[in-house]
């Protein structure tokens, strides 16, 4: 690279890192590729579904050009003394499988990805609730189709509702979550009170063209953590609330 594009490389790399720095109080590989415009935020997601195999091959840049520039990030980093934390990060799916970032899957630039700085401003207490938050496994997510004939690869039927596995989608039935019940986003105190009854739980997501990113609908829980939920909360409990994943699924209206 040449020295003046790898000086405007810099520039446009410190800029993302601090608007990321200054949101969050530390910053991601991630936040300064999406940043710089190198990775779209709806790719990231996709990415994080297992539905690309790693984060470089939707990376617009070529493999130099990103070495470059995670070499710019890491000494900005250690200039401005951020503290380095390994952070893991694991796919949104049965069994949280680990997710790669790069096409070689070297071990070090693995890490290099991995690794979160930390701005030095973080009380003790915010940091220890950072951690907390960043080492929690993220949520699993059931889509909703974009094509209403998509096909379960294990059993081969359809559905409201799939999941991504390595292979492709997979049914709700085949995955195991066929029972749970639909809570639908918008009562933020029983939501919060029916994840924390619920064991299992997933995420309903959609696709938004026109925002390019998956937007939440609502959950999945146990009917039974929805029912204590209610019966705390002293809300009355009609049977019908029960949008049962198989009748009258609300994302579709
Ligand atoms: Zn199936």
């Amino acid at each position: 690279m040449n020295p003046e594009n790898r000086r405007k490389l810099h520039h446009r790399i410190r800029q993302a890192a601090e608007t990321a720095l200054s949101e969050k109080k530390y910053v991601s590989a991630i936040d300064v590729l999406v940043g710089i415009g190198w990775l779209a935020p709806g790719n990231v997601d996709a990415w994080r579904q297992k539905r690309i195999d790693y984060l470089e091959r939707v990376i617009n840049a070529n493999l130099s050009r990103i070495s470059e520039a995670m070499h710019l990030f890491r000494s900005w980093a250690t200039a401005k003394k951020l503290a380095p934390s390994e952070t893991a990060y694991v796919a949104r799916q049965p069994g949280r499988p680990a997710l790669r970032f790069s096409k070689s899957g070297d071990p070090g630039i693995e890490r290099q990805y991995r690794t979160h700085w930390i701005s030095p401003e973080l009380k003790e207490k915010e940091r220890q609730r950072l951690d907390e938050k960043m080492s929690r496994p993220p949520e699993l997510v059931a889509i909703v189709p974009l094509k209403p004939d998509w096909k379960c690869h294990r059993c081969g039927r359809g559905g409201d509702l799939l999941m991504m596995e390595p292979p492709g989608p997979c049914c709700l039935d085949c995955a195991g979550f066929a029972d749970l019940a639909y809570l639908p986003r918008g009562d933020t105190k029983l939501t919060k009170r029916v994840a924390k009854l619920s064991e299992r739980r997933l995420v309903v997501a959609r696709w938004s063209r026109a925002r390019k990113r998956y937007e939440r609908q609502g959950l999945l829980i146990e009917p039974r953590a929805l029912r204590e939920a209610r019966e705390e909360l002293g809300v009355s409990i009609a049977e019908d609330d029960f949008a049962r994943i198989d009748r009258d699924p609300a994302w579709r209206r």
